[in-house]
């Protein structure tokens, strides 16, 4: 079997998890990663690679079967992605839901030029989680789909808490609300407000002299973060804050309630996936990692152009032959 040469764009949180999930995959082999930092300023996981500069990536156009780009979502991809699909096979983790069209757009024309795959917004959501709103949709038509996110940290509120004034450290979970997803999973296919959905919790360390319900009042009344929510500020000390608090855990449901039958006899059909992540970005790097299996194959098929996990067959994300995978897991 040949071994999958790949390489990482981008080395923040995703761009160790990829380095780890490579590490895990004897089918492929990293063979170096870009930055636009100094690349002597980067620390790898391990060092069994060199960093190179991302001016020079260019250069090694022939050497990499794979790129998989870590970039953030909001600056980083929209300018890289569009240039590097007209260099490499590509596969990025792009998750601004309303900009998957236009994004989508922008690496289709380089891809098909260069006759290179460019698969985008792979992770879990969107991603895996897109998957089996997919799934819900088509195999029960008459029926609504639920996602519920958490219980997980949100970078975005946590930044939102640190911001207030007496605060000294802090941290945002979002968390689904359980009776909501009973509410889901008995069939009743509620309608549900934001509210209703879902609740979220912070910790936070005061500084010292800050009153607690100055700065409890602060957060859970703030427009846009909090006030919509039902929020539970909890009180902590620095040490049980640096021990419990310094984890990306993430998750979620996707929920799909259905009814099959007749008007007369109808039956409720539920469809439910979940995840509980310890760590957000190293599963989402891992997904990306078998879908650059995935990509390397469809390219060698004669694949060109944009592609998302829609269009990519399941078997092919599997370091496993066709003829193994309907023996073992069919
Ligand atoms: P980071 O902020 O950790 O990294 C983003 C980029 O910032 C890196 O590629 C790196 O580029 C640069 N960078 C990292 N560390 C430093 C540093 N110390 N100093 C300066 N620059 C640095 O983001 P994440 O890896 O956590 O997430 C990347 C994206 O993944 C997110 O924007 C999000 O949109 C997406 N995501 C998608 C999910 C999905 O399910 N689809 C789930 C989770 C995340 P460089 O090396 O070139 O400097």
């Amino acid at each position: 079997q040949p071994v999958i040469k790949v390489a990482i764009a981008g080395y923040g949180n995703l761009g160790r998890g990829a380095q780890a999930a490579i590490n895990q995959s004897p089918d492929m082999q990293l063979v170096g990663v870009f930055s636009r930092r100094d690349p002597a300023s980067v620390t790898l996981i391990d060092n069994s690679v060199p960093v190179y500069s991302m001016d020079d990536i260019a250069q090694y156009k022939d050497e990499i079967d794979v790129l998989i780009l870590c970039g953030g979502s909001k600056s980083d991809l929209p300018e890289q992605g569009p240039k590097l699909a007209g260099l490499f096979n590509i596969v990025d983790s792009f998750d601004t839901h309303a900009k998957i069209p236009e994004y989508y757009e922008s690496l289709d024309t380089p891809a098909k030029q260069a006759g290179k795959v460019a698969l985008l917004s792979v992770g879990w959501d969107p991603g895996l989680f897109s998957i089996n709103r997919l799934y819900g949709e088509a195999i029960l038509p008459v029926g609504e789909t639920y996602t519920f996110w958490g219980k997980g940290l949100s970078q975005g509120h946590s930044d939102a808490v640190r911001r207030v004034d007496g605060v000294k450290s802090g941290v945002q979970y979002t968390l689904p609300s359980e009776s909501a997803m009973e509410r889901v999973r008995s069939g009743e296919q509620p309608t549900l407000s934001t509210r209703e959905k879902h609740t979220r919790e912070c910790y936070v360390v005061l500084e010292d002299g800050a009153d607690e319900e100055t700065v409890r009042n602060a957060i859970v009344t703030m427009p846009d973060y909090f006030a919509d929510y039902d929020t539970t500020v909890h009180f902590i000390d620095q040490q049980t804050f640096d021990r419990d608090h310094q984890k990306m855990p993430h998750g979620g449901f996707v929920i799909r309630s259905g009814v099959s039958g007749t008007e007369n006899e109808k039956n409720n059909q539920t469809i439910e996936f979940s995840l509980k992540l310890g760590s957000n970005p190293e599963f989402t790097s891992s997904v990306l990692v078998a879908y650059a299996r995935a990509v390397y194959k469809m390219n060698l098929a004669g694949e060109t152009g944009a592609k998302t996990v829609f269009d990519v067959a399941p078997g092919l994300l599997s370091s496993k032959s066709p003829a193994q995978l309907r023996k073992e897991l069919l």
